[in-house]
């Protein structure tokens, strides 16, 4: 369930687990509830029900439980606001808003959130050491999970095992990676080739004309933040991965995005809420 895609498909696939008898149970909820199948994956979450749960979601990660999901209960800011101190997808993907301000620009107002602070690079680490990451078991490899998330990546595979890895900021992905590689540098190449900011280098310069034409992240509904910014960002990056590895511009970055974009709608629904509640949807353990 590290995969998107999977935890996506996980929606429309038959549950099997559960007690047994969940054979007839689908995602209850219409599309235009801010919680679909997309935003939850986004969020880390899978479909998990039983037959007293029928929205239940699961995230993969922490394996937090999530039910009873509201019109406007927004996946993104639940799993932050419940687990961002203990779950690294939801503190690395969840929490991407709270780092920006109404504009969709990077602010930072946390200093623990800063794109280099330790805590960052430590919940980046754990996307990839959660299930292992496969080149920290070759000797002096480059790309080693701490290197990349040191770099500013996480993981973000889109099939079972490969190698692909996202930075949430600017939405730079990358895959194929070689003993070699620095990935810092890789990263840092990719930023500057495409002209698309990054926070974790904010000494690189940024064209005037880079920001003629992208500011306004509002391929979508114009709502979301943190989404957009680095789905865009990672549609123009994504797919060059380092030329000389031919291999890896087959790995499409996600179809990510389009995801939350009722979320804005949300934040104010969690102040409503007040610390730590959750709105209206449940948690069960
Ligand atoms: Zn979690
Ligand atoms: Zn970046």
């Amino acid at each position: 369930m590290q995969v998107l895609q999977n935890r996506i498909n996980s929606f429309s696939s038959k549950p099997k687990r559960k007690q047994g008898k969940s054979h007839n149970i689908k995602w209850p909820h219409p599309e235009y509830f801010t919680a679909t199948p997309v935003t939850l994956a986004e969020a880390g979450f899978y479909y998990d029900p039983s037959p007293e749960d029928v929205d239940n979601v699961t995230c993969y990660m922490c394996g937090k439980e999530l039910s009873e999901w509201a019109e406007d209960d927004d996946p993104f800011d639940i799993h932050f606001k419940k687990c961002g101190k203990k779950c690294a997808w939801a503190v690395v993907r969840c929490g991407l808003r709270s780092d920006m301000d109404q504009k969709n620009k990077f602010v930072f107002t946390d200093k623990n959130r800063l794109p280099t602070s330790k805590p960052m690079e430590k919940a980046r680490l754990e996307t990839f050491t959660y299930d292992g990451w496969q080149y920290d078991s070759v000797k002096n490899h480059s790309a080693s999970s701490r290197e990349m998330a040191r770099a500013g990546f996480v993981y973000s595979p889109v099939e079972v095992g490969d190698d692909l890895a996202t930075c949430l900021y600017c939405g730079v992905s990358l895959s194929g990676w070689e003993p070699d590689d620095d990935p810092t540098e890789e990263h840092r190449k990719r930023v500057k080739s495409s002209g698309i900011p990054c926070p974790m280098f904010p000494d690189i310069v940024i064209s005037k004309s880079y920001k003629d034409t992208t500011v306004p992240t509002k391929i979508h509904d114009g709502e979301e933040d943190e989404d957009e910014a680095p789905a865009r960002a990672g549609s123009s990056t994504s797919k060059t991965p380092r030329s000389s590895h031919a291999k890896s511009t087959a790995k499409t970055p996600r179809s990510r995005a389009r995801s939350s974009s009722k979320s804005r709608k949300a934040t104010g629904e969690e102040e409503r809420r007040g610390g730590g509640g959750g709105g209206g949807c449940r948690t069960r353990r």
